[in-house]
C-alpha cells in the first residue's frame, strides 16, 4: 500500500485533504493525524474491521483498548452510558483538550475498539485540524498513538512515516505537535475518579474541578509490582535499544555522577547519550565525554521538556546509543507525566545519588 503524506501545517484545517482523509476512514482505511498531544493513528471507531487494522498496523496487542475521539460534546451520549456529573464537569473545564475519560460504553462501540472491555476511553481533542478530520470521518475516530508498538509516540509526521509507511493510507502532516506526551487518562467508572495515565492536565488541575482524584499507584512506582489499570500502561511502552538510567539527587551531585558514569562507559567502548537540561547541558559537554548530549529544555519550562522528550529518545536510537543517562524531574504537576514516561523508557531503572 502506498502511504500518502499530505501537508496541512497552516494551523487551520484545509478542506480538500481533510475531506479525502475523512473518506478514507469512512471506507474502512487508516489515516494518521496531528493532535495537540501526539500524532494519532485513526480508524472508524464504530467499525470493528478498522480497529483490527489499527492493531495490525501498530503491531499492538489487541487487548490494549483504543481511545475514541469525538468532535462534539453531545456525541458522548452515543458511545457512553451513563455520563456522570463528574464527566460533565471535567468536559466543561478541559474539553476540547488533552484529557481522556473512561466511561461505561454503549452497544454502538464494538468490543474490538475497547479491547474487549465494557468501558470506553473518550477524548475531545483541541487541535482544529483533528476536529475537522474527525467530523469528516463521521464523528467517531479510534486512535492510539501513531507509532509502531514499542517505539516512542510520534511528535512529527516524519516519525509516523518511519513507523507506518506502507501500512496506512494517509498521513496528515501538521508539523510538530504542541504537548508531545499522550493525554491524561482519568477513569470515572470506579468509586473515586482515578488517573490511569498522567499528562498535561495534572492531578492538581483535576482536583480544582473534582474534590478528590486518586492516582493509579503503578504510575510512579519504582519497583512496579502492581498491575496498572490501563491495559496499555502494562506493556513496556517504549524500550530504547540501549540502556537508559535515570539519575536522581541534588543537581550538582547528579551532574557529577552522570559525568563519571559516562566517562567509565566510554572507557568500556559504549556509545553514550545524555538527556540534560538547559541548566546543565554545558557541564556535560565539557566533562562527560559522551557521544551525544541533548537538552530537553529548561527546568523552568516543563512544557518544553515534555515536547522534546520523545524526539530525543528517537534520536538516541537512530544515533546508536548503547548507554543513556537522564536527569530526573519533579513528580508533581506536568513533571509527573514526564517522569512516568521516562521511568517506562528506563524500565524503571533509577539510581539515587
Ligand atoms: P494510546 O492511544 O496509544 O495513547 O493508548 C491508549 C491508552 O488508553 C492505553 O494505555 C490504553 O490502555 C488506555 N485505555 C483505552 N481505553 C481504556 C479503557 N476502557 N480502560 C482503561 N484504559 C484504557
Ligand atoms: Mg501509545
Amino acid at each position: 500500500m502506498e502511504t500518502k503524506l499530505i501537508k496541512i501545517d497552516g494551523g487551520q484545517p484545509e478542506a480538500e485533504p481533510i475531506r479525502l482523509a475523512g473518506q478514507i476512514i469512512k471506507n474502512g482505511g487508516l489515516v494518521a493525524f496531528p493532535t495537540e498531544t501526539v500524532y494519532g493513528l485513526g480508524g472508524d471507531a464504530l467499525n470493528p474491521d478498522s480497529s483490527r487494522k489499527i492493531y495490525e498496523a501498530k503491531g499492538r496487542p489487541s487487548d490494549n483498548p483504543l481511545i475514541v475521539h469525538i468532535c462534539r460534546w453531545e456525541d458522548i451520549y452515543k458511545i457512553a452510558e451513563p455520563v456522570p456529573e463528574e464527566a460533565r464537569k471535567l468536559a466543561k473545564a478541559f474539553w476540547p483538550g488533552p484529557l481522556t475519560m473512561i466511561l461505561r460504553k454503549t452497544d454502538l462501540v464494538p468490543q474490538e475498539t475497547t479491547g474487549g472491555l465494557s468501558t470506553v476511553a473518550v477524548r475531545f481533542p483541541a487541535d482544529l485540524r483533528a476536529l475537522a478530520f474527525i467530523e469528516a470521518a463521521g464523528g467517531f475516530v479510534a486512535a492510539p498513538s501513531a507509532n509502531a508498538s514499542g517505539r516512542p509516540s510520534p511528535t512529527l509526521a516524519r516519525y509516523v512515516q518511519e513507523d507506518m509507511d506502507g501500512r496506512i493510507e494517509m498521513i496528515l502532516d501538521g508539523g510538530e505537535v504542541g504537548i508531545g506526551l499522550e493525554s491524561t487518562i482519568v477513569d470515572l467508572t470506579g468509586a473515586e475518579p482515578m488517573i490511569l495515565r498522567p499528562g498535561f492536565i495534572t492531578k492538581e488541575m483535576l482536583e480544582e474541578v473534582l474534590n478528590t482524584v486518586e492516582v493509579d499507584k503503578t504510575i510512579l512506582d519504582v519497583d512496579c509490582r502492581l498491575r496498572p489499570k490501563a491495559p496499555g500502561m502494562r506493556y513496556k511502552h517504549y524500550a530504547p535499544k540501549g540502556t537508559l538510567s535515570i539519575v536522581e539527587g541534588a543537581s550538582e551531585t547528579v551532574v557529577r555522577s552522570i559525568c563519571e558514569k559516562s566517562r567509565s562507559a566510554k572507557a568500556c567502548g559504549e556509545r553514550v547519550g545524555i538527556i540534560a537540561t538547559d541548566e546543565t547541558v554545558q557541564r556535560y559537554l565539557t566533562d562527560s565525554q559522551a557521544d551525544s548530549v541533548k537538552s530537553a529544555g529548561s527546568r523552568s519550562d516543563e512544557a518544553a521538556v515534555g515536547r522534546n522528550l520523545y524526539r530525543i529518545l528517537r534520536e538516541f536510537d537512530d544515533e546508536g546509543m548503547t548507554v543513556m543517562y537522564a536527569e530526573s524531574f519533579a513528580e508533581h504537576g506536568f513533571g509527573q507525566a514526564i517522569m512516568n514516561r521516562l521511568l517506562k523508557a528506563a524500565g524503571h531503572r533509577v539510581e539515587i545519588v
